[in-house]
């Protein structure tokens, strides 16, 4: 039953801005829309990159820094063991 190609929340962090840049390779590209269907979280976390590309225009590899990462990884480990509240990743406050 188990895929092997199967992605995780995490490869899919740092495939997003390749994905929406469409940079990505249509093998991951699959993998990475098939991860979508199972996991809200994600959704919910491109959803707020689509977001901050559309406040600041565009999405650097530096505006997604390696601590900004494990934030968000550890935001989707606190969604699995509560119940979802609604998205709690914000961009810069207003
Ligand atoms: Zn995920």
């Amino acid at each position: 039953m188990s895929i092997p190609s199967e992605m995780a929340c995490k490869e899919l962090v740092e495939l997003v801005t390749e994905y929406l840049e469409e940079t990505l390779l249509p093998t991951d590209r699959q993998r990475f829309e098939e991860h979508l269907k199972d996991c809200p979280h994600c959704v919910i976390y491109l959803d707020q990159i689509r977001q901050t590309i559309r406040t600041l225009g565009r999405l650097t590899e530096e505006d997604l820094s390696e601590n900004a990462k494990q934030d968000l990884l550890r935001i989707f480990r606190d969604w699995k063991k509560e119940p979802p509240t609604g998205p709690t990743v914000t961009c810069d406050p207003k």
